[in-house]
């Protein structure tokens, strides 16, 4: 386990830190790496105010501020929080663990409801009572949220641009940026559409054809835009102590051993394109130990062998899988309404991480279509048509692997 012995001290504008870590005695500096358009020295682990700790069913205040500024105090100096995280209660708590001196040493990243913004005055009154939650007078890095095909055609014919443009002139908005949860071939022209100074996509070594993927990555950073990491391990299953005995075993012949968390942060952390990583840490351990990795995870510092380790962990987590969809999305639109792609996407984890209730609780959030502004998609929709089943390239037989995931994923 590694232990923070925290000596923050201060170069240039830049937070320097000193951490101590016990199981290798060594002094070691936590990294920053570049936004490419405005020259902001950021660090490379940024803290995710999505799950913040909680205490019966509310979030513990204490604890999580006591975090927030653990993390700060140590030199991260990125923190992201969003309108809809913890039921509009992330907000607050983060303006609240910024007093005290806290707001002028980090960079404050929230984001547009999307799925919530009816006219053009929507996004100027969600803006304004975020900076009303979040005690501050402008915000550094504002993403319009979860931003899919059908979301960003729905925002920008209501005046997103103009409405960007505005907030920037004003002064309430530094750093125009979006997030991603759409279809691959949305990405790009999303990137294209505005000039943007950062991105927020999913990434992690199983999902490197999934959303945005390797693709997306390379293309925004050849555009010069910032990319923001989110869900590096997965909703967490990428970090479970405990990998299927497959995994173990091809763990366990790496030379260098280290835990699959590791793994799986020094493997986003590897690619120079990658400017901050939100790692979803909620517990004084997990923030030591990211930060650890943080201190030393550079940019192409994982060996041929050790990549190529990694692709046999992610190969053989795909074997795992029920279903062999590529989410390309080439079956849709379904007739019905029904979210192919999404359905596969949560009944594969269910099966490869045999995590019930993470696959439940994330199948229903996205299959009702909030996060995508979509009309609602279950398998349970499905009609049985069959307009789905020529037009997949993996020759899936579509409404019959839907009936099985009506009967693990549906109540
Ligand atoms: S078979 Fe089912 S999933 Fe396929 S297009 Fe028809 S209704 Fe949609
Ligand atoms: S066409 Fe086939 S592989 Fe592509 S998203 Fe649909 S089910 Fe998946």
């Amino acid at each position: 386990m590694a232990c923070i012995d925290a000596e923050p001290t201060v170069t240039g504008a830049i937070n320097r830190l000193t951490v101590k870590v016990a199981y290798q005695s060594r002094i070691i500096t936590l990294l920053y790496r570049t936004m490419p358009k405005n020259g902001d020295k950021l660090s490379a682990l940024g803290f995710g105010c999505m799950r913040l700790p909680m205490l019966d069913g509310e979030i513990d205040e204490k604890r999580a501020i006591a975090q927030i500024r653990q993390a700060i105090d140590n030199g991260v100096n990125y923190v992201d929080t969003a309108w809809p995280y913890h039921d509009g209660e992330s907000e607050p708590l983060l303006g609240k663990a910024l007093k005290d001196g806290y707001r002028e040493k980090v960079k404050i990243a929230t984001k547009l409801p999307t799925w919530l913004v009816e006219n053009r005055e929507d996004m100027d009154k969600f803006l304004d009572a975020q900076l009303e939650k979040l005690g501050t007078d402008h915000i550094d890095y504002y993403l319009i949220h979860a931003l899919s095909g059908p979301s960003w055609k729905s925002v920008e014919d209501l005046g997103i641009k103009e409405f960007l443009d505005q907030a920037q002139k004003d002064g309430r908005i530094v750093n125009p940026g979006f997030s991603f949860h759409g279809l691959a071939e949305d990405f790009q022209p999303i990137v294209d559409a505005y000039s943007w100074v950062f991105c927020q996509i999913q990434y992690n070594y199983l999902d490197q054809e999934f959303q945005a993927g390797t693709k997306g990555l390379k293309y925004a950073a050849s555009k010069d835009i910032g990319v923001i990491i989110m869900e590096p391990l997965r909703g967490g299953n990428l970090a479970l102590p405990e990998a299927p005995p497959a995994i173990a075993e091809l763990w366990a012949q790496a030379e260098v051993k280290r835990p699959p968390v590791e793994w799986a942060l020094r493997w986003v952390w590897n690619h120079p394109e990658v400017t901050v990583v939100l790692s979803g840490m909620n517990s004084e351990e997990q923030i030591s130990q990211n930060m650890a990795v943080a201190s030393d995870a550079s940019a192409n510092y994982l060996s041929p062998a050790e990549l190529e380790l990694i692709e046999r962990v992610s190969i053989t987590y795909r074997k795992l899988m029920q279903v062999g969809c590529t989410g390309c999305g080439y079956c849709l639109p379904c007739p019905a309404g029904v979210q192919i792609p999404i359905c596969f996407d949560f009944f594969n984890k269910l099966h490869m991480f045999g995590n019930l209730d993470e696959a439940k609780h994330l199948y229903k959030v996205f299959g009702s279509g909030d996060v995508l502004q979509r009309e609602p998609g279950f398998a349970s929709q499905c009609v049985e048509c069959g307009m789905c089943l020529e037009k997949c390239p993996q020759q899936i037989n579509i409404p019959e692997v839907l009936k099985r995931v009506v009967a693990e994923l549906e109540d």
